[in-house]
């Protein structure tokens, strides 16, 4: 099997799993018990977290350890369900299903939710700026697109956000963002980014899957969550320590390794898109992760398309197998993106990761070439 699935998720590292298993079977106890080994897991939790401060460069007091990104997504959209008197809510309408829903459920629940669309994969900061009203409570934008990769520009939407708020004389509006699919493979700052809170999954960086972190640095989210106390009261329940020091070493990896796997993927990128030149691309060449390459094959439909590749021993993904549900609705990714409707039934997600080879990437546009010939 060659495997082009990766924005979906990823194979744990070597070094990943030696982790997990080593802290599974030598950190036997609970790090809130009080005895030496509940106090050892309890200093590897803190060490681990400590970590992964350094490496994002951020606080550690920042860093909630949950059970992946969707549950990070969750903690934010949750906390102001809970704590606000149904204010306006800004998302947009590429987002994962993960914020998506929690923009469905604002509007069930009385809110007032503008969804933002994004012409060509962007969303333009006049529309953000325009959305804005003095009800605003909660902007949340993806850093990079899942579908077709492409990589908004965070930073200069913040600074819209921060703009009105000075405007309208004070700060009020909390900017969250989903970070899952940039973790490793775009370089960002989430000081620079200026956000208060972002959203990332271990699973998409080679880590192990159901464990992620939520960074957040404003102190007026809490959980909806009742339990022990854990992660500072935003995540209760007894912490999945095998899973966060293995993520944490997966991430470490990843960041030390980035050039190195940057460079490749990116002439990978450059071939397929190169031998699949008679096809559409979906995804664009500028602002946009190498690690995600959306084409389409403008007659087949991605379900069957991707069944064909896989007869043939290939992994990759529909491009809107994402957002089926909210395509019935014409809500889907690419709809928002205004790609044209053929384009966007025959749209083939092909996701690289540090282990993609050249080899592979060779053999997938061999495949994609005798298909569609065969099929023409
Ligand atoms: N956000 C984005 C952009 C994603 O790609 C994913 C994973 N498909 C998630 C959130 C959810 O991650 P998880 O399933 O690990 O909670």
């Amino acid at each position: 099997i060659r495997y082009f699935d990766n924005a979906a998720t990823t194979i744990m590292s070597r070094t990943a799993l030696d982790v997990y298993q080593h802290v599974a079977s030598t950190y036997i106890g609970n790090p809130s018990s009080l005895h030496a080994e509940g106090i050892k897991a309890k200093e590897k939790l803190e060490q681990s977290r400590e970590d992964l401060a350094g490496l994002l460069s951020v606080a550690k007091e920042n860093l909630t350890f949950t059970a992946g990104a969707s549950e990070a997504n969750a903690i934010i959209f949750n906390s102001l369900i809970w704590k606000l008197q149904k204010p306006h809510v800004i998302i947009s309408n590429i987002e994962h299903s993960s914020t998506k829903e929690y923009g469905r459920l604002m509007k069930q629940l009385g809110w007032k939710v503008t969804t933002l669309d994004a012409p060509g994969g962007f969303i333009k900061a006049e529309d953000l700026r325009r959305a804005l009203t003095k009800q605003t409570r909660l902007v949340s934008l993806m850093l990079v697109n899942n579908v077709v990769g492409t990589i908004q520009d965070i930073q200069a939407l913040v600074a819209e956000v921060r703009a009105y708020e000075q405007e309208q004389g004070g700060r009020k509006i909390h900017f969250h963002t989903d970070a899952t699919q940039a973790f490793g493979k775009i370089p960002f700052s989430l000081e620079t980014l200026g956000v208060d809170s972002a959203a990332f999954s271990a699973h998409k960086f080679h880590g192990p899957k159901g464990v992620g972190f939520l960074y957040n640095r404003d102190p007026a989210i809490e959980s909806l969550s009742r339990g022990g106390g854990q992660e500072a009261g935003l995540r209760p329940g007894t912490e999945n320590l095998p899973g966060i020091a293995s993520m944490v070493e997966a991430a470490k990896e990843s960041i030390q390794k980035f050039s190195e796997h940057e460079k490749r993927v990116k002439q990978i990128n450059t071939l397929l898109r190169d031998r699949l030149s008679f096809l559409p691309t979906i995804s664009p060449e500028k602002a946009c992760s190498p690690y995600i390459l959306n084409v389409a094959t403008n007659n087949l439909p991605s379900e069957v398309f991707t069944r064909m590749l896989y007869d043939k021993g290939f992994c990759v993904s529909s491009g809107s197998a994402c957002s089926n549900n909210a395509k019935q609705k014409g809500e889907g990714v690419l709809e928002s993106m205004q790609i044209a409707p053929s384009l966007a039934k025959s749209s083939i997600r092909i996701s690289f990761s540090a282990d993609t080879t050249i080899e592979e990437a060779e053999a997938l546009a061999e495949a994609f070439t005798t298909l569609i010939q065969e099929h023409a």
